[in-house]
């Protein structure tokens, strides 16, 4: 389990001037809570809210957040108030453990009338403070964790959870590390059997395609280079739900899959970006279809990058997302981004009423379609969108 220091530590290395009073406080103060309560595997209660803590840290974010994933069971949990609460910590992480303790009483996968006012609920909850949202996504991804210390039954109804709302939602926040890892948990749990299939056979083919995206990533930078061109390019294999989802959509066999390559390469301008496709294309075949320009106009979610797929060294698939670095860290973090501790003068502010339009509209969505089934059909439509690297 992590220390009180090691937890403190971690945030004073990206925000030295995070509030390590209220840090250490709310440390003692859930651990006390939680005292000897255990969870299913026999680790003690506070060792969940502590990981929860620190996957935000990895997301850099600011004290009052990681304060509130360290308190974010206690009024569920234990016999704390509200009130008590708000009285030691203060108003902001007390109406934000209060939004989480909210959410932690619905029950998501009821019926489905019940399910639409779960989630009306929970768009309430977040839309007030987004990062409520933040800590109920990283609590999420530490239970998908250790699902395997629950009953056969809870596992499935975490997972179809999880794939039908929180990876979609984690998506939309642009946290695509936090999206991919919920997706593959889920799939691991509600799909065992293509999940070990196609695990194996990324293997193999990692095997038989040994040094390929080193390959990839050389020839890249030495024609971007060649033209001139400044950028940043990495690449990788894709995820195994992201591969099996195209499967299924395309009806591909595990015998014909050679989309599993995704490159990103960023540079310093729009203009670059396209430059750098002409650099791509003029390497490579382009297989159509599959160009998409997300930056003359971008996703509702603020998404921007250009999206092809060419066919590369040894005839695999190559995906190529073209963007610079501003839009990358949208991309990557989304509505996170806003909440990371930012170094005075680093810019990268971003329009709040514009990033959170998708929520408002939803809510409006809800007030006015009379039918929750057309809701639902809407939302999950919108949550849906076309996701990245897939
Ligand atoms: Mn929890």
């Amino acid at each position: 389990m992590m220390r009180q220091y090691e937890l403190t530590e971690r945030v004073l290395s990206y925000n030295p001037n995070a509030d390590e009073g209220l840090l250490n406080k709310a440390y003692v103060y859930a651990m006390k809570a939680h005292a000897g309560v255990k969870r299913n595997n026999g680790d003690p209660y506070f060792s969940h809210p502590l990981e929860v803590a620190a996957i935000l840290t990895e997301l850099k974010l600011d004290d009052a957040t990681i304060a509130t994933a360290l308190l974010h069971d206690v009024v569920e949990d234990t016999g704390v108030t509200k009130a008590e609460i708000d009285q030691t910590f203060g108003s902001e992480i007390g109406s934000l453990v209060d939004g989480l303790t909210k959410i932690m009483r619905l029950d998501l996968v009821s019926r489905k009338a019940q399910q639409v006012e779960s989630f009306r609920k929970l768009l309430i909850a977040i839309s007030s403070d987004v990062r409520v949202l933040l800590v109920k996504l990283a609590d999420r991804l530490h239970n998908m964790r250790t699902l395997q210390h629950n009953s056969p039954a809870s596992r499935q109804r975490n997972a179809e959870e999880t794939l039908e709302i929180y990876a979609p939602l984690a998506g939309r926040m642009g946290m695509q590390s936090v999206r991919e890892e919920l997706e593959d948990l889920s799939f691991k749990w509600l799909y065992p059997e293509p999940y070990e299939a196609l695990t194996a056979k990324l293997a193999e083919l990692r095997v038989r395609n040994a040094g390929i995206v080193e390959e990839i990533g050389n020839i890249l930078r030495a024609r971007l280079a060649e033209a001139g061109i400044k950028a940043e390019v990495s690449g990788r294999e894709k995820k195994p739900y992201a591969i099996w989802r195209k499967m299924q959509n395309k009806q591909i066999s595990l015998e014909q899959l050679s989309d599993i390559y995704g490159f990103r390469v960023i540079v310093d301008s729009s203009d670059t970006c396209y430059r750098a496709l002409g650099v791509a294309h003029s390497t490579w075949r382009s297989v159509p279809g599959r160009f998409k320009d997300y930056i003359s106009t971008p996703k509702q979610n603020n998404y921007q990058s250009i999206h092809t797929t060419v066919v590369g060294p040894r005839h695999q698939w190559v995906e190529l997302q073209i963007r610079t670095r501003d839009m990358d860290q949208i991309a990557e973090y989304g509505v996170a981004a806003h909440w990371r501790y930012k170094q005075p003068g680093a810019g990268g502010e971003t329009d709040d009423g514009q990033r959170f339009a998708w929520l408002r509209q939803m809510l409006e969505w809800q007030q006015q379609l009379q039918d929750p089934q057309e809701f639902l059909r809407i939302l999950q439509g919108y949550l849906d969108f076309a996701g990245i690297l897939r």
